[in-house]
């Protein structure tokens, strides 16, 4: 395959899965927030810095990147072409901490929701998904 990608769309996409207030977790975020919960952001006491922590419901919803977090998808399938084994690596090492984060999570009686970024473009069925888990 052709790497069609100009030099300055290349740097746009990167900076677009990069981790920070991105948007998907704006989204996520003001889902929960229109469902009347409370919550608290990136808690750095916890494992992994949660993205949404509800303290009182024991609930935590970490929004991933898809391409950061390699989810199964189209999305965490994108093998970039240059600096291949860097990102290779940084990927799954990424993978392992996640895993580790939500068991060292779950251990202490939380309970974890994932929500990826591709998810967040059926705004209804994440709806669904969230106001599940929050019940
Ligand atoms: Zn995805």
């Amino acid at each position: 395959m052709v790497d069609v990608h100009t030099k300055e769309q290349r740097s746009f996409n990167m900076s677009r899965i990069r981790g920070g207030d991105t948007k998907p977790e704006m989204i996520v975020r003001s889902l929960v927030h229109s469902m009347g919960f409370r919550y608290r952001l990136h808690r750095k006491d916890l494992p992994g810095k949660p993205d949404i922590v509800l303290p009182r419901h024991k609930k935590i919803i970490f929004v991933h990147g898809c391409f950061w977090h390699s989810h199964n998808c189209k999305y965490g399938k994108v093998f970039p072409k240059t600096n291949s084994d860097f990102w290779e690596n940084k990927r799954s090492e990424t993978v392992l901490r996640d895993a580790r984060n939500i068991k060292a999570l779950r251990a202490g009686g939380w309970e974890v929701l994932v929500v990826w970024g591709c998810e967040v473009c059926c705004l209804e069925e994440l709806r669904g998904v969230v106001e599940g888990f929050l019940g």
